[in-house]
């Protein structure tokens, strides 16, 4: 979502002739858009500033500008701690953005805007055209959260869920288009909570899918709790939804889970990925994980693999437990640190066996694979699968924006490697 907002403050700023430029030195208003979620971000704000500083040692400084969710949690500290910061402006606030440099540019002193107008910040940024041109881009279509899990920043620094009108998703989509999207992933902190009149996530696929030149459909992330049939058959109906669902789970124990706040349990999960299997058998799993919550055991730990085992997940994003200051989980009791470093390793590696057994059954597969862009070295084009893996072929012809049958012939972590085949695809659905 930050890559998003950033565009878009991009849009923003070109109003009043700020451009994107790749040369720090020479840039005379300096923005930068964190994220709260990792460890040490606030830590990071000051190693950045302070490598600004260095490079503007004996030139005039820059407008600098802390955007997203560090200003909004800890900007009143920025300001105080680091007084080469001129402003701080929260997710919520950045279609004020303009307003802002140009008051610092008039030496008047906007310092910190950080209320949560989401409703007026789309309204401003709907009267500007999304100029992002990348063949698979990203669309936010919901922000916020209401499920306050105990460990996350999120309800604090982007407040309460809030959806946008199908109508102005429909328009920006549109224009992602025109500019050349081939596959529109659409964003939210719970995705699948969207809720604009009575229309739900699903009602807006379908909406988006009509769009004749747009071929791929994809959403992010999703709740276990907001995860309703209509969304599950969406999956069956909708052929250009794609079948890699993101679908945090963070623990596989219900002590775990309760503890946490999560809403749901175990066996809620595994009905819905059950459910999702039956409507579309190719359909492939991502999720989170924190390992070492507050109040693990080991017999916790241990129904965190089983789980992870058993609905066999192509990708998982695990972390030991963070304590993020302002979260319920903050004053926790944490358990041994090394206890959690050593689940955490020995959690990655089943994680990657796993992955590795799965791409292992790729080789030899033809995959449908669109291409998003040519790679700097030699003829090779850059693209993904249906299944969000990247893969790269060699090829003359310019494969930019188009969706070709790839065999696949080797692989490695992070990539496979293929050649363009004229055979078709075999794809399975489930009757
Ligand atoms: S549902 Fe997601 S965004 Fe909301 S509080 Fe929980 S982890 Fe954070």
């Amino acid at each position: 979502m930050n890559e998003y907002d950033s565009n878009r403050i991009l849009d923003l700023t070109k109003k009043i002739n700020y451009f994107k430029t790749k040369n720090v030195s020479e840039t005379n208003c300096y923005i930068l858009n964190t994220c709260h979620i990792r460890e040490k971000a606030t830590e990071k704000v000051y190693h950045d500033i302070g490598r600004l500083k260095k490079e503007f040692r004996n030139k005039t400084k820059p407008i600098v500008l802390i955007a997203g969710c560090v200003a909004q949690a800890e900007g009143e500290i920025l300001l105080k701690k680091e007084k080469y910061i001129d402003a701080v402006i929260g997710p919520q606030s950045y279609h004020q953005i303009n307003e802002m440099i140009l008051n610092l540019e008039n030496k008047l002193k906007p310092i910190n805007f950080t209320e949560f107008d989401v409703i007026e910040k789309f309204d401003s940024l709907n009267s500007i055209k999304n100029s992002d041109n990348k063949i698979s881009s990203f669309l936010t279509i919901q922000e916020g959260c209401d499920k306050f899990c105990k460990f996350c920043v999120v309800p604090y620094t982007r407040g309460p869920e809030h959806s946008r009108s199908i109508k102005e998703i429909v328009i920006e989509a549109k224009h992602l288009v025109e500019n050349g999207a081939k596959e529109i992933n659409l964003l939210g902190q719970n995705v699948n909570a969207y809720n604009f009149e009575k229309k739900k996530l699903s009602d807006l696929i379908f909406e988006i899918s009509e769009i004749k030149e747009l071929k791929r459909i994809r959403y992010t992330t999703s709740h276990p709790k907001d995860f309703s049939d209509d969304l599950i058959l969406a999956h069956k109906n909708c052929k250009k939804l794609m079948p890699l669902i993101h679908l945090p789970v963070q623990s596989g124990s219900n002590n775990i889970l309760e503890a946490m706040n999560r809403k749901h349990t175990v066996e809620d999960y595994l009905n819905i990925i059950k459910k999702l299997n039956t409507v579309r058998s190719d359909i492939k799993f991502s999720s989170d994980f924190i390992i070492g919550y507050p109040g693990e055991t080991h017999d916790d730990y241990k129904k965190t693999i089983e789980l992870m085992t058993k609905v066999g997940y192509v990708n998982s994003y695990s972390f030991t437990f963070s304590a993020r200051p302002g979260t319920p989980a903050f004053n926790l009791e944490q358990i041994d640190l090394n206890d959690a470093k050593n689940r955490l390793i020995e959690f990655k590696k089943i994680a990657d066996d796993i992955k590795n057994n799965y791409r292992k059954t790729l080789i030899g597969k033809i995959v449908k694979v669109l291409f998003e862009n040519k790679m700097k070295s030699g003829d090779r084009y850059f693209g993904r699968d249906e299944h969000f893996n990247s893969v790269i072929v060699e090829s003359n012809d310019d494969l930019t924006g188009q969706i070709k049958n790839v065999k696949i012939l080797e692989g490695n972590q992070n990539t496979l490697f293929g050649e363009i085949t004229l055979k078709l695809n075999q794809t399975n659905y489930a009757a």
